[in-house]
Parts: C-alpha cells; sequence; structure tokens
C-alpha cells in the first residue's frame, strides 16, 4: 500500500464512521452512552473482528482490538484515541486515532504477520466532555483513576443521570477488583493538530514532544457605575478602562515571553452593560498555557502583579482567582525519539513541536511511556464540521504510526 492508499483506506474508514451520530447538516454528535456511541462502538467491534483481532470492551466501555504476540505474552503496544465527539463535531478529532491504529494494525498484520509483542488498538470510551460535565472518562478508567463519586450525582442536559447513561448502554463502573493493566509498554496516540502550524509549514507529520501547561482565571474589576453624562473622566472608576489596560499589559507581556507561550482573553462579561452608564463591573478569563511549569508559573504571577498594580493606580478592587492549573506533560523521550526516526527512516515531512491542545495522552503519559502523532488540520479548524485533513497526510500520519509499532512490537 502506497502512502495515498493508506490514507485512501483511512479517509473512507473516517466517514463510515461519521455515519454513526451524524448531524443532518454534516458535522458528528457522538456523546458518551448515547444510543449513537454504542452503535459507533459495535460497529468498530465487527470491524476489528473483520480483521482478525481479538476483541474486548473494559468495565466502562472501552473497546480494545488485539493481535496476540507470539513471545512477549505480557507486553503490548497499544495506540488509539476517543470515539465521542463534541457537539456538531468533526469526521477526524479522536476518530482518526482509532481508525489510524487499525489500519496500521491491518497493514502490519498482512506484511509482517503475528508480533512479538501484542498490538492493541483503543476504542476510548469519552474525553471531550460534551455530554457530562467530566472530562477523560475512558482513559481515566484504565489506569483506576475515575472516582465514582465524581459521576454519581452529575446528569447531562436532559437531566439524565451518568449512571443511568452507563447502565442502559450496558455498563457500568469499574470493578473494584478489575486489575489495572501493567502489560502497556508503549501507547501512540495519533490525533488531527486542532491548529494550523503543519499546513502553514507545509508539513504531514507532527512528533509531539510536550503537551501545553494550563492555568486559567476567572478575574473580576470593580469599579463604580456612574451616569455617562455627569460623571467628568477624571471622577470615574470605569471597569471597562481598567479592563482594556489590563488585557493590553497581558498581551504585551505574552509577546514578549514569545512561542510556545500563547494567553487569552476569551471572555468578558461587562456590568450593567448599557450604552449610557459608566460601567462598575468587568468580568473576564485569561487562558495561559506554556510547556515548561517554571515559565507558566513565572508568567502568571507577573501578570497577576501587574494586574493588582494597574487597579491600584487605577483606584478600583480586583480579584485574581485561578481555577484550573494543570502542569505541562512531557511526552517519553526515548518513545519520541523512536517515532522521530521511523519519519525519518520513512523520509516523512514532519516537524517535531508540542500540543497547544490537551489529549487522552496527557492521563496516558503519567502512567506508561506515551507519544502523540500529529496531522495537520486544514486552517487549523477542528470541533466543527469543517474539520479536514488531505488524505496524503492522513496517510503519513498512519505510515509513521505503522514504522513506530513495527519497532516496537516486532523487534
Ligand atoms: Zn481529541
Amino acid at each position: 500500500m502506497t502512502m495515498l492508499d493508506l490514507g485512501q483506506e483511512t479517509e473512507r474508514l473516517l466517514k463510515w464512521l461519521g455515519e454513526f451520530g451524524k448531524d443532518s447538516d454534516g458535522g458528528v454528535s457522538r456523546f458518551l452512552y448515547t444510543p449513537e456511541w454504542v452503535e459507533a462502538q459495535r460497529a468498530l467491534e465487527l470491524l476489528m473482528k473483520d480483521e482478525g483481532f481479538t476483541v474486548q470492551y473494559d468495565d466502562v466501555g472501552n473497546l480494545y482490538g488485539r493481535l496476540e504476540g507470539t513471545t512477549y505474552k505480557d507486553e503490548t503496544i497499544l495506540t488509539g484515541s476517543h470515539v465521542d465527539t463534541v457537539k456538531n463535531g468533526g469526521l477526524y478529532d479522536g476518530q482518526y486515532g482509532i481508525i489510524a491504529g487499525i489500519v496500521a494494525m491491518k497493514y502490519l498484520k498482512e506484511k509482517y504477520g503475528q508480533p512479538l509483542r501484542n498490538i492493541e488498538v483503543v476504542s476510548m470510551a469519552e474525553e471531550e466532555g460534551s455530554r457530562f460535565p467530566y472530562v477523560f472518562w475512558g482513559v481515566k478508567n484504565i489506569f483506576g483513576i475515575a472516582k465514582r463519586e465524581d459521576v454519581e450525582d452529575i446528569t447531562d442536559a436532559k437531566d439524565i443521570p451518568f449512571v443511568e447513561a452507563m447502565r442502559n448502554a450496558g455498563f457500568n463502573f469499574r470493578k473494584e477488583d478489575s486489575k489495572i493493566r501493567n502489560d502497556i509498554k508503549a501507547f501512540i496516540e495519533a490525533h488531527v493538530e486542532q491548529g494550523g502550524v503543519l499546513e502553514i509549514e507545509k508539513k504531514s507529520v507532527g512528533v509531539v514532544a510536550n503537551i501545553v501547561g494550563q492555568r486559567r482565571f476567572n478575574i473580576e474589576v470593580k469599579g463604580e457605575a456612574n451616569h455617562a453624562g455627569t460623571t467628568p473622566m477624571g471622577y470615574r472608576k470605569d471597569a471597562v478602562y481598567v479592563s482594556s489596560l489590563i488585557v493590553n499589559s497581558i498581551m504585551d507581556m505574552a509577546k514578549k515571553y514569545s512561542d510556545p507561550l500563547v494567553a487569552t482573553v476569551g471572555k468578558i462579561e461587562v456590568k450593567p452593560n448599557i450604552v449610557n452608564v459608566v460601567p462598575g463591573n468587568a468580568l473576564f478569563t485569561l487562558d495561559v498555557r506554556h510547556t515548561h511549569k517554571d515559565i507558566l508559573v513565572k508568567f502568571t504571577k507577573e501578570v497577576t502583579d501587574k494586574m493588582k498594580e494597574i487597579a491600584s493606580e487605577t483606584g478600583v478592587e480586583i480579584k485574581v482567582d485561578m481555577w484550573m492549573d494543570a502542569d505541562p506533560v512531557p511526552m517519553d523521550p526515548v518513545l519520541v525519539q523512536a517515532v522521530k526516526e521511523q519519519c525519518d527512516k520513512n523520509g516523512l515531512n514532519y516537524k517535531m513541536m508540542h500540543s497547544g491542545a490537551g489529549h487522552d495522552s496527557q492521563i496516558m503519559a503519567q502512567f506508561v511511556p506515551t507519544a502523540m502523532l500529529f496531522v495537520p488540520s486544514h486552517k487549523g479548524i477542528s470541533h466543527s464540521p469543517l474539520e479536514y485533513t488531505e488524505p496524503r497526510d492522513l496517510g503519513e500520519g498512519v505510515k509513521a504510526l505503522i514504522g513506530a509499532i513495527y519497532e516496537l512490537a516486532y523487534k
């Protein structure tokens, strides 16, 4: 199979899988434990069986397809990604990692026969948090770190309890005595980039060395609401004006730090939000990401100090609340090197990069050596029916995966 053949086969299967949960306008909405989700897992189960893989679900509904190893029977090389989508998502996010894994295993089986170590592809139950206020349900259950009490009282938008949805789909909580897997020697997740770097730099594959850490804040500026006509400029405590000064300095500081630091003020709420009233209150968010924790900490400390300084200079009150603090996650250096060598060996058009978004791999990496492979997202678009990746690039990603799995499972 050529790179293009691999890419076309991958695209065909992505379209096929995208039929489960297909929206009328062409997107895909496939939420955890819905009938569409169950159908997709069952369809993947049949596909895997047809390819001669041994198929198994775990307690919560992660689906595994396995090629048995001949020699090292307690060592497994794992690939795959999540089967759930966001509301009105595309054909690539999550799905690509599962289909790429299946296509790679099929290729390896046909070309080299049975591996020395087990190879498995996993279609993980959930990653996006689209239906219930909980993320990484699939991967967390692989390692027994999902807590029962965190989902016992949560419901979806239609007030259906998590537990009821899970049981209706035919699954249940992870049994206390279920074995934690210690056979996984490596995990490689193929995924779309969800950003525009690969396309801009005309690369087909990204070898991910790090997943960024993130800190998120709610910031409240409290000034004084007043009459827009009768309050002279010098007597105002204008929450929007002060917020604009703050946002301006955050962006200046972020630009000075430069890549890979990114800072975003994505949401602003103003009170009373009326044309002829000096705004008394402004609430905005800040999202900061970087691949190194020390820089993330340093930047957010400097920004916080600066915000307080501006507030005191302008005579307003400020509240800075950090409600999310996730450390960066490095991928396994040995595994990353192995993947990179395969890209060199196969003459792939790749670049080393970091991931600016969160993935199953960031949980996986806490337990097993983990690496990620990206393929381009056209115009950087993701979480949209407009997600697109050229078949050729899909094929290069699969080729990189094939090379890496061959190295790990057949030698
Ligand atoms: Zn994803």
